[in-house]
């Protein structure tokens, strides 16, 4: 029997692991290739409240727990590795070859990228001095710890609310900090945060410095329209500007946008015959958990058609 995979599937967030349950399902041998573990965004969020079937949402960690559990039950085999390399073997035909580290290789048919996307930073003076000292990028992994203090959270996007709200469980007050005098996130998150009497916004106002000795003191931030600083006062800050693809490993072989996401069409095929991308790290318009469910499971039924393809030409 050849070591071949059908198909190699890289990164284990919703994306990943419902293409492993596509996959498995239709008989195809698949290999999913997580570097840490599989869960992805879902094992930093509190409550998923969209995810269609749990009427009063459920912990992130679960949903991903139980997307592996179902998957694994069809028989996704996972390897814990760092996916370092691809190489494309016979473009055009056939095969790659997936390098992982320490010299370990993979060979398979077809490939799922599925890497997700990383988490942004500033870049501003005290930010990277005091990361885990008060600068966090999961309000889910640090908010507990903030326990009666104030602290701020940058950014205006339906993760920087959300995590406000839930920061209030802990904190007395909760700042707010957004560039402009509009939030990004949806309108009902937004109503919540307006409605929570633990959180402020300072809007307008971009932070330029995060100050302290050895762990958060304060926040500096500037007002975009009077150029005045001032700073807030804070034990924590919560640094949750968006995300930024990981695309990196298929950088000059496959297409991508200016922003560093994959270009797929709506079949999840990349401009690379064989190699296939689902998740946070394609270029589309909602990046949700059913929408990264909905793009593995069409990533693996694509990537299915493609083997088989082959498969015929092979005779
Ligand atoms: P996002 O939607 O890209 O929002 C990033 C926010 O950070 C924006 O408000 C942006 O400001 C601000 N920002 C970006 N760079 C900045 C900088 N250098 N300085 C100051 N502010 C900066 O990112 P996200 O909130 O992490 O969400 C990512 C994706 O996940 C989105 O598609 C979101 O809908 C989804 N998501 C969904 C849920 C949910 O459905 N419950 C929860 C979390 C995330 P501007 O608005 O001015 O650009």
């Amino acid at each position: 029997m050849s070591n071949t995979y059908d198909v190699v599937i890289i990164g284990g967030g919703p994306s990943g692991m419902t293409a492993g349950l596509y996959a498995c399902r239709a008989r195809m041998k698949t290999i999913l290739v997580e570097k840490l573990l599989c869960g992805g965004q879902a094992l930093v969020a509190d409550t998923i409240e969209n995810y269609p079937g749990f009427p009063e949402g459920i912990k992130g960690p679960d949903l991903a727990e139980w997307m592996l559990k179902q998957a694994e039950h069809f028989g996704l085999e996972v390897k814990i590795a760092e996916a370092k390399s691809i190489e494309l073997k016979d473009t055009g035909k056939n095969a790659f070859r997936i390098h992982l580290q320490e010299g370990d290789m993979l060979e398979a048919f077809s490939l799922i990228l599925a890497t997700g996307a990383a988490w942004n930073q500033l870049n501003i003076p005290g930010e990277k001095e005091l990361a885990g000292r008060g600068v966090s990028y999961c309000a889910t992994c640090d908010g507990p710890l903030c326990r009666g203090k104030d602290v701020v959270v940058i950014g205006g996007g339906d993760t920087a609310l959300e995590d406000a709200i839930f920061l209030t469980k802990f904190a007395r007050k909760v700042t707010v900090i957004h560039r402009r005098d509009k939030l990004r996130a949806t309108k009902i998150l937004q109503e919540r945060a307006f409605a929570n009497k633990k959180i402020e916004f300072c809007l307008n106002s971009i932070a330029v410095e995060i100050k302290g000795a050895d762990k958060v003191e304060a926040v500096a931030v500037k007002d975009v329209k009077t150029g005045q600083v001032s700073e807030i006062s804070s034990g924590a800050a919560f640094v949750l500007v968006g995300m930024t693809p990981n695309s990196g490993i298929v950088k000059g072989i496959v297409k991508l946008d200016e922003k560093g996401h994959i270009e797929t069409d709506d079949e999840m095929r990349t401009s690379v015959e064989g190699i296939f991308a689902c998740g946070d790290v394609r270029r589309k318009l909602l990046r949700q958990v059913v929408t990264a469910a909905g793009d593995g499971a069409t990533a693996a039924f694509s990537a299915g058609h493609y083997v088989e393809g082959l498969s015929s030409l092979r005779g």
